[in-house]
């Protein structure tokens, strides 16, 4: 059977960034000497696509049209890049062809690369592509058989896996496959960061990370190479509190985009650490044609450290401020713009200078003051604007060592103490639109909440220079943060003390 007008129709999906747009595939065959062409803005691997289902088909024992063969992607202005449209593709022409029913195609979407040898191949982007088409209203999706796991983490949707062209044609046919509405599965957990307990000393640096984790606040380490500021950053998802399920959708999407293994939800917040090297593209996100997601989208809902942080280049630390400010990245091609989430903690750490050995006692550091001043400063003033707590840690003589590690809390007493802090904020922020002290903006902080007792000190500090009246923001921000985690209903001069130390970088006056 040919269908009546020689064309049929199936349907895929185009994803421009996170968002899914529903494309329409049309084979269209004619009289003519045999020739396939392919209409619609496809790009190189797409324009590929129709030699892979020409070879797949016919491995599979079908016949390809053997005359003029049209494929047509629409809309048409719409960029299409990847080579999930295989599917879509090979099903169009199967059903020109009369091998499969044209009306079985008007309401399901296909998603998947094919093999020369009909074999159905993963491909990125699954979860959010199925998340918009579940949008529009589509409830059923083939999909690669071992992604179906990914697909079945949306809701209302039912999906069916294939491995190669003949299961293809057999679930749209209704030979086979299990039609029930996907599950979500239950989470599992995949945590590997290391833990707290682990950190050896350091007492003074592990009372940042507390409060920077209780609040959400950006944090930078500084200190000597080898002193622990890596582990310590490493931690520091351990501590935070789990994602909510719309969380952890939203970061199961985003690396849906750059991994082919998405099996369930995650449960623990990501931690991303680009290396010093990494290219802007890979730090923020690029790519020809349609931009994949970067570090700082990876480290969406999660941590993005920076170790040594000014070795970072001045273009990669100010393409930093966007997400910063606004939790999103807009990449700009000259087709479309698409836009990533980026809502992170960040976590810097740096050496004292250039050659690392400043602070050690008995430093051996040849750098010059001109060196090390520059140094310091290539982290500028807007990102520095958003860091809330500085930690200076000193390398630890192996006898504290010792007795200070005798008995330390571990990630999951500290991240007790997180999230009983994370609900006084909660609670307390109820009304407003913000549940971290971390995103309050200032004059909310100064004219809506008690101010603490003691607010002497922060004054002496503002006029003899050593805090910007932005400063004084952040380090009532920080107090309230003390005050949630030591439980008291409002910050002391004591919370207020601590909160001054942690914004200054000096040692902790406990
Ligand atoms: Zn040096």
């Amino acid at each position: 059977m040919t269908s009546v007008w020689g064309i049929a129709r199936s349907q895929s999906v185009a994803l421009l960034g996170m968002e899914a747009m529903v494309v329409t595939i049309e084979a269209w065959t004619g009289s003519g000497l045999p020739r396939t062409t392919m209409v619609g803005l496809p790009d190189a691997a797409l324009t590929q696509a129709k030699e892979r289902c020409r070879a797949a088909v016919l491995s599979a024992g079908f016949s390809w049209p053997p005359q003029v063969l049209t494929i047509n992607l629409t809309p048409a202005s719409l960029p299409k890049a990847g080579s999930h449209y295989d599917l879509g593709i090979a099903a169009a022409v199967l059903a020109a062809e009369g091998v499969i029913h044209p009306s079985v195609l008007e309401e399901i979407v296909l998603f998947g690369e094919l093999g020369l040898d009909g074999k159905v191949h993963p491909v990125r982007g699954v979860l959010p592509a199925l998340l918009g088409v579940r949008r529009v209203g589509i409830e059923r999706a083939v999909v690669p058989v071992s992604q179906l796991n990914e697909a079945r983490l949306v809701e209302g949707l039912t999906v069916h896996g294939v491995r190669n062209i003949q299961d293809l044609i057999e679930v749209l046919n209704g030979e086979s496959g299990v039609d029930a509405i996907a599950e979500v599965p239950g989470p599992s957990e995949v945590s590997a960061s290391p833990d707290l307990k682990d950190v050896v000393g350091l007492s003074e640096a592990r009372f940042a990370l507390e409060v920077a984790a209780a609040g959400r606040h950006h944090l930078y380490f500084h200190g000597p190479p080898g002193v622990g500021k890596t582990l310590l950053a490493s931690c520091l998802p351990s501590i935070l509190p789990d994602l909510s399920v719309r969380e952890a959708m939203e970061v199961a999407a985003i690396h849906s985009l750059v991994d082919l293994s998405i099996d369930s939800l995650p449960v623990r917040p990501p931690y991303s650490a680009p290396h010093h090297s990494a290219s802007l593209a890979s730090l923020i996100g690029g790519g020809a044609r349609i931009a994949r997601p970067g570090a700082v989208s990876l480290a969406h809902r999660g941590v993005l450290f920076l170790d040594e942080a000014p070795e970072f280049s001045t273009q990669a630390l100010e393409a930093m401020r966007t997400p910063l400010e606004l939790g999103e990245i807009i990449l700009g091609r000259c087709e479309l713009s698409v836009k990533y989430p980026a809502r992170f903690q960040l976590v810097l750490a740096a050496n004292p200078c250039p050659c690392g050995l400043a602070s050690t006692p008995r430093s051996k550091c040849t750098c010059t003051p001109m060196a090390i001043r520059k140094y310091g400063a290539r982290v500028s003033g807007p990102i520095l604007d958003r860091i809330d707590i500085q930690s200076r840690i000193l390398p630890v003589r192996q006898c504290l060592a010792d007795k200070q590690s005798m008995d330390v809390d571990s990630s999951l007493t500290v991240a007790e103490r997180v999230q009983a802090a994370r609900i006084r904020q909660s609670d307390r922020l109820r009304n407003t639109t913000w549940t971290t002290n971390a995103e309050l903006p200032g004059r909310f902080v100064r004219k809506e909440l008690p101010l603490p007792t003691g607010m002497g000190m922060v004054d002496s500090a503002v006029i003899n220079g050593s805090l910007s009246a932005r400063g004084v923001d952040k380090v009532l921000k920080v107090a309230w943060t003390v005050a949630d985690l030591l439980e008291a209903d409002r910050p002391s001069g004591d919370h207020l003390a601590l909160a001054l130390a942690l914004r200054q970088g000096q040692e902790n006056p406990q």
